[in-house]
């Protein structure tokens, strides 16, 4: 009888520890719930609207167990400070942060280590010391730098397939340039790539107009409409924007002159894949938002359950920083990209 016990002890031991051990098993860690605190710098910004779309379907179908709460920062990184703040006090398990300020990644990575919150920054990339003064700071972007160059690639291309876009002959390209936002990396990198890409190609290039229109349909048109309205609008034979939303203003402005100038973006959005179609854009840049999204909840996920952030995934993190490839996109391939 004693011995009927001891052995009865023992099969309730052991089964208790299975059913304890099943508990910490991959598969049920995986249901636990996990709030992100996520924030965009604006909500109606042509490119992060849809990545924030992306997000939402990602989570749900991907990871159920995940609760996004989000933020429309206005545009104001003292309303972004005030959010993160909230966030903190709610116990999110992760802080999934858009920058306002391109210049504010410090700042914001010293709130995440004071409360000793995770934290993935995405878009405004906060640079790699910012990133390694913090364990636990991460960045999901791109490498802005390329985004230049393919923009620029293509730039050369419908220019030397049609030398009818040097309207005065001279061998060179007069152009305008609609910077992002004075300060963010992406704009920075593709300002200075754009052009540099296409100098040496062994096209001299002359810039006529540059000017910010803050990533923005509405001040690119206005921009665009005063040089053309100006002395030098005549002279004007290629418009370069940091993204399509401002594309789409300086084609407006093109239109409201009876002109058609070669407009390029970046981003791809699906807008732009369709100006392309009906030849009213000459190029643009596939802005991965999707896997941009989809590495922010990979990462956070395998954070907030205490991994390795990018454990079971295909993500390279260098620097702490995962940088999803561009792709230069043009009439000759824009089908590929249309959803
Ligand atoms: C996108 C822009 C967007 C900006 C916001 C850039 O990467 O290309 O369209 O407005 O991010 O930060
Ligand atoms: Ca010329």
């Amino acid at each position: 009888m004693k011995k009927l016990l001891t052995m009865m002890l023992v099969l309730l031991t052991f089964v208790l520890s299975c059913g304890s051990k099943t508990e910490e098993s991959p598969a049920a860690e995986g249901e636990k719930k996990v709030t992100l605190g996520v924030t965009y710098y604006k909500f109606d910004d042509n490119f992060l609207a849809g990545m924030r779309n992306d997000m939402n379907a990602i989570a749900k179908e991907k990871y159920p167990n995940i609760e996004l709460l989000e933020n429309d920062s206005q545009n104001s990184q003292a309303v972004l400070n005030d959010q993160i703040d909230t966030l903190i006090s709610k116990g999110v398990d992760v802080l999934v942060i858009n920058l306002v300020d391109p210049t504010a990644g410090q700042s914001v990575i010293d709130k995440a280590k004071a409360a000793n919150v995770p934290i993935v920054l995405f878009n405004k990339d906060p640079g790699v010391e910012a990133l390694n003064s913090y364990d636990k700071a991460w960045y999901v972007g791109n490498n802005p730098q390329e985004s230049g160059v393919f923009q620029g690639q293509t730039i050369v291309k419908n220019w030397q397939a049609d030398p009818a876009q040097d309207l005065n002959g001279d061998g060179v390209i007069q152009y305008a340039m609609l910077i992002g936002e004075p300060g963010h990396p992406d704009a920075v990198a593709r300002t200075e790539f754009s052009v540099k890409t296409v100098e040496e190609a062994g096209i001299k290039t002359e810039k006529l107009f540059e000017d910010a229109a803050f990533w923005d349909t509405a001040q690119a048109k206005d921009k665009v409409d005063a040089w053309l309205s100006g002395p030098n609008g005549d002279k004007l034979e290629v418009i370069i924007a940091n993204n399509d939303g401002m594309a789409f203003g300086a084609l407006e402005a093109t239109k409201a002159h009876n002109k058609k100038l070669p407009i390029y973006g970046v981003d791809a959005i699906p807008e732009a894949l369709l100006l392309i179609e009906k030849g009213e854009l000459s190029g643009t840049v596939l802005n991965d938002g999707k896997n941009q999204a989809l590495a922010v909840l990979d990462l956070a996920h395998n954070i907030a359950l205490g991994k390795e952030p990018t454990e079971g995934t295909e993500w390279k993190l260098v620097d702490k920083a995962v940088r999803v490839p561009y792709v230069g996109v043009d009439k000759d391939n824009y089908q590929e990209f249309k959803k």
